[in-house]
């Protein structure tokens, strides 16, 4: 399930640079994929490129965007529910240079006890 922006977002650019998949961008501003540049999703707040985001999976705890997010905004986005698995494929897809250490309650929300 990627994390999404809702329209509470005031815009204050926190969770931008704390995204590790650079998947966070300001409204209006074009986003790169697979080496392409692409419209934005949305014109007037932060939004979240689905495809670049991993839940934080293979990183981090938690969600990083949502753990800084001074309103709340960065929630899950029950349309594009994912499983672990997809998540750490995708976060391997985005880093290729980098060796990932197995999943483990540090690098994955899905395992927090
Ligand atoms: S959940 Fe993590 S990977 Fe997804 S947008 Fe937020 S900081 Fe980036
Ligand atoms: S941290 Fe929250 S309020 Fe600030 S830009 Fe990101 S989503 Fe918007």
């Amino acid at each position: 399930m990627s994390t999404k922006i809702t329209e509470e977002c005031i815009n204050c650019g926190a969770c931008e640079p704390e995204c590790p998949n650079t998947a966070i961008y300001a409204g209006g501003v074009q986003y790169e994929y697979e080496g392409k540049m692409h419209d934005a999703l949305s014109a007037d707040f932060y939004y979240i490129v689905p495809e670049k985001c991993t839940e934080c999976v293979g990183h981090f705890d938690q969600e990083q965007c949502a753990a800084v997010c001074p309103v709340d905004c960065c929630v899950p986005d029950p349309d594009r529910v994912e499983s672990e698995e997809a998540l750490f494929g995708r976060a391997k897809l985005i880093h290729p240079e980098r060796e990932f250490a197995q999943l483990g309650p540090a690098t994955s929300h899905f395992q927090k006890v």
